[in-house]
């Protein structure tokens, strides 16, 4: 790993394509792969992730908005892309770059319908979500029949897929919960394949569901965290390798004597001589101030430096009493040590949380 003499997002491509080996070596051959590249990839940069991606075989990318799926496109992605939570407004956009809606409602269904008659399209490719348990999005179990019905009266669209999402397949105590889930599912596959005539796609798992429970694998799984190096769980996340690693250089040291006060609102006050590092890193970069006052820690020369005070926008400071280290040497903030699941868990949130909110303003680096 190189030294950085900036606030840099370290992506490492090599262990991108760990990950997507090891997840696609728990499936079946031909179960199918769809790489969720929403959020900017979770913050790696789509860009740079999905050609990276595209290369090793995946089959299908997702989306969260059509301006996402777009992005895909300009960046010269051929592969099918899949709009997650489509907005109608944005319809005639996502026909003109072939992108793929999730229809997850009858008003949604209309919309899209009426944008495909008014385009003459045929057998346009969309994919149906179901509401399994969730209660995010989705058609409910018992509409399979109205459904298919609105699709048997046109050409103009084609279920190419049948989806659903589960609420909890990373945690052991919702086992049951998944199970139903599961078991809706099939209920819903089955349901449409014998009104419909034929069996779309069948896909219902994130990458915990991946992880966690074979069953519910089907014919395509959708996976972000897991590409990105984590699995919800300390032990999958050690069959993972951390995509992006957070680092920085320390701008300047200062020495506070007791009772001297650090930062905005003197958030804190020093109890003792105490040596503090700026780091040029703040809340506008996605360390939000609930890192602050004491509760994360990064990494200087190998030692454990606390956040202290208020974090600034562009601004941190941290203590490095005790600690080895001069202006300009390299602080990693997350990455292998702390991880990001590591560092987020210190303000009580997840590493998706984190990751998808290091801002644009931050300069990625790739390394392979
Ligand atoms: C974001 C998302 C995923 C990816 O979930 P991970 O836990 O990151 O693997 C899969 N499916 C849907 C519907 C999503 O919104």
């Amino acid at each position: 790993m190189s030294k950085v003499a900036e606030t840099v997002l370290e992506v490492d491509l090599g262990a991108l394509r760990h990950n997507y080996e090891f997840l696609k070596s728990t499936l079946r051959p031909d179960t199918k792969f769809i790489a969720v590249v929403k959020a900017f990839a979770y913050g790696h940069d789509s860009r740079r992730i999905a050609p990276f991606l595209e290369k090793l075989g995946v089959d299908y990318f997702a989306v969260a908005y059509t301006s996402e799926g777009i992005e895909l496109r300009e960046a010269g992605i051929q592969t099918p892309v899949m709009v997650l939570h489509p907005q109608s407004v944005h319809f005639d956009d996502l026909a003109d770059h072939r992108l793929e809606p999730c229809i997850y409602s009858h008003r949604i269904l209309s919309l899209f319908l009426e944008t495909a008659k008014t385009r003459k399209m045929d057998a346009y490719p969309v994919h149906l979500k179901f509401n399994t348990g969730l209660n995010r999005l989705g058609f409910g179990e018992h509409e399979v029949e109205r459904v298919v019905t609105a699709l048997q009266e046109q050409t103009n669209i084609k279920a190419v897929s049948l989806f659903s999402h589960l609420a909890a397949s990373e945690d052991p105590d919702e086992e049951v919960f998944t199970r139903n889930q599961i078991a809706a599912f099939r209920r819903i596959a089955d349901n449409f394949e014998k009104l419909a005539g034929y069996r779309p796609l069948l896909h219902q798992s994130n990458t915990s569901g991946i992880l966690c429970h074979p069953d519910a694998r089907f014919d395509m799984v959708r996976s972000g965290i897991g590409l990105y190096g984590y699995g919800n769980d300390e032990i999958k996340d050690r069959l993972l390798r951390p995509v992006g690693s957070l680092k920085t250089v320390i701008s300047q040291i200062h020495q506070l004597e007791k009772g001297d006060s650090l930062g905005y609102n003197r958030g804190y006050i020093a109890e003792k001589t105490t040596m503090t590092a700026t780091l040029p890193l703040g809340h506008a970069d996605g360390i939000g101030r609930q890192y602050g006052k004491g509760k994360g820690h990064v990494s200087v020369n190998g030692q454990k430096a606390p956040i202290i005070g208020n974090v600034c926008m562009d601004m941190l400071m941290i203590d490095v009493t005790g600690i080895d280290c001069k202006e300009g040497d390299e602080v990693i903030v997350y990455g292998k040590n702390p991880t990001a699941e590591e560092f987020a868990a210190t303000a009580n949130t997840i590493s998706y949380e984190l990751i998808t909110g290091i801002s644009r303003r931050v300069k990625r680096v790739y390394i392979e």
